[in-house]
């Protein structure tokens, strides 16, 4: 089968990945089960797996296939699975969980002491099959996997960070969404759903803001043009937002946080890779949180597939086949995609 794999770490997106010749996975255990890909959404993680950000937190063996967006069709399982056949359309879970671990029986499936993460730990879904395990699989029911597949990452972790603000808005609250992408233009969906908030979303790019607009975003700041903080200032009379979702996680995003939240406040971080650098004495006087986001639960995953299929997410993607993978990339890096970009292997 084919499928698009990293051989070196490289800061070049243009060549990052190539297109392999590799044998079909088979399942190994009796939970596993194979998967024939439909799609899979392209995710700023997989750049920052290109570039090597990882290599500190999982051990990573190359050559690897990337991809951890991943639905299609169940195409083989193994002797023990019971709840997914042949044939059934699923959207997965990024990890394939123990099921035993006590994360795992808390249902709090990200920090299972024993699990694979594909594309990032072990060999993913930029390819014609995938090897998951049962626990992961989400059935379809109405919706196509092609359609579904970024919710398998970007819906799930937007959705999860979402859920955890939810509680604290209120009606008259204000909420606001940093980084319109992948991830935020779902965030923004899933807040929105789940809550009277009023929103704020802010991004560099008009194109970001105007599908902000589009999906429901009371209020849009181009953080190229205007000064953040101080237009955050005016909308909330001064209060700050009880919320804080931050899909980029730079540092000039996560120096906001004393000038936005309000008192008692959560600034999530959601996207990564710059550092959080508050002096201590804002915390305090501000009593606000840096609070951290990775992924969700599968019962996270479920809930999500509900409010699609209920007709309240609204997904915007584009699709591209295997060998356009490294334009992608490109793409991404130069903040060229509008949404979702999904690979069709
Ligand atoms: P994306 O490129 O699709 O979206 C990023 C958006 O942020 C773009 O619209 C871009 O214009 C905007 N942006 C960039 N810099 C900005 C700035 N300084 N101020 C305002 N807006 C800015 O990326 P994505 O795939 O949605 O991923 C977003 C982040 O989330 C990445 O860092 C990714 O690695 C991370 N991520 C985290 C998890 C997790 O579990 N925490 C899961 C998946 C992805
Ligand atoms: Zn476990």
């Amino acid at each position: 089968m084919q499928a698009a794999r990293l051989h070196e770490y490289t800061e070049e997106m243009g060549e990052a990945l190539s297109i392999d010749e590799i044998d079909r996975p088979s399942p190994t255990r009796s939970d596993h089960i194979v998967v024939e890909v439909e799609g899979a959404g392209w995710c700023q993680t997989d750049n920052h797996i290109i570039e090597g950000m990882w290599t500190d937190y999982v051990p990573q063996e190359l050559p690897m296939t990337l991809g951890h967006e991943n639905a299609g069709e169940v195409v083989e399982v193994g002797d023990e699975v019971s709840t997914v056949d042949v044939g059934d359309k699923v959207l997965c879970h990024p990890l394939m969980t123990c099921g035993q671990c006590r994360a795992c029986r808390l249902g709090d499936d990200m920090h299972c002491e024993n699990g694979e993460f594909p594309g990032l730990s072990t060999d993913g879904g930029f390819a014609d099959y995938l090897l998951t395990s049962e626990r992961a699989a989400v059935k379809l029911d109405d919706v196509s996997p092609v359609e579904i597949a970024p919710h398998a990452d970007a819906g799930i972790t937007a959705y999860h960070a979402a859920k955890k603000a939810v509680p604290h808005l209120f009606p008259g609250s204000h909420t606001v969404i940093i980084g319109v992408g992948g991830l935020g233009h779902i965030g923004l969906q899933a807040i929105n759903a789940m809550s009277a908030t009023t929103t704020i979303a802010v991004d560099l790019k008009d194109d970001a803001l105007s599908l902000a607009d589009r999906l429901g975003a009371d209020h849009t700041i181009n953080s190229g043009d205007e000064d953040v903080a101080e237009t955050i200032e005016a909308i909330t009379d001064g209060a700050g937002a009880e919320q804080v979702l931050d899909f980029v996680g730079a540092d000039g995003t996560t120096a906001l946080a004393p000038d936005i939240v309000a008192p008692g406040g959560d600034h999530h971080i959601i996207g990564y890779g710059g550092d959080i650098h508050e002096p201590s004495q804002a915390l305090v006087n501000g009593e606000f949180s840096f609070v951290g986001n990775i992924v969700g639960k599968y019962t996270e995953l479920q809930e999500l597939v509900s409010l699609v299929e209920s007709g309240e997410m609204h997904l915007e993607t584009t699709q591209y086949g295997l060998g356009e993978i490294n334009d992608v990339a490109e793409s991404l890096e130069h903040g060229e995609i509008e949404g979702r970009a999904v690979i069709v292997p």
